[in-house]
């Protein structure tokens, strides 16, 4: 049977619980490519050799997982930067960088009396020890184009 190592693409099941027990991510199909970074570092070591049908629970820190939670990653902008579009207090949006990057970002506040906006740019899992409970769905090896692409086809 084949084992997750470098260069499969696998398949999983899982549900992502913080701290206190709450349910704040699932998915019961995600692929990726294993053995680069694809996926946090503490995901990928310990679904390392699993096979097909395996359930496992994983316990993963911030520095293996989304990092410390980054008070520099809290920026206030001026409110023109938003203009035409209408953002919410407390809400996420996604933006790309000049690179093509997707930058994820959560608006903290919105200062009307100062025309600024005050935005989170950590990951909203950043500074949480992390509960995934995972299930091997399927592994297969990536094709050679996926391998040079660095994505599943
Ligand atoms: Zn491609």
């Amino acid at each position: 049977m084949d084992k997750i190592t470098k260069n499969k693409v696998v398949e999983i099941k899982y549900s992502i619980y913080d701290e206190n027990g709450d349910l704040i991510e699932k998915s019961e199909s995600f692929k990726y490519i294993h053995g680069y970074n694809n996926i946090i570092s503490g995901l990928e070591e310990e679904l390392e050799g699993l096979e097909v049908g395996d359930k496992k629970e994983i316990i993963i820190p911030p520095e293996k997982g989304y990092g410390d939670y980054n008070i520099e990653a809290v920026q206030t902008l001026p409110i023109d930067v938003f203009e035409g579009f209408d953002i919410k207090e407390g809400e996420i949006y996604y933006a790309q960088s000049d690179k093509g990057d997707i930058i994820q970002f959560r608006v903290i506040k919105i200062d009307k009396l100062n025309n600024e906006v005050v935005l989170d740019f950590n990951h909203p899992f950043s500074g949480k020890t992390l509960k995934f409970d995972i299930e091997v769905k399927s592994i297969r090896d990536a094709t050679s184009e996926e391998l040079e692409h660095g994505h599943l086809h």
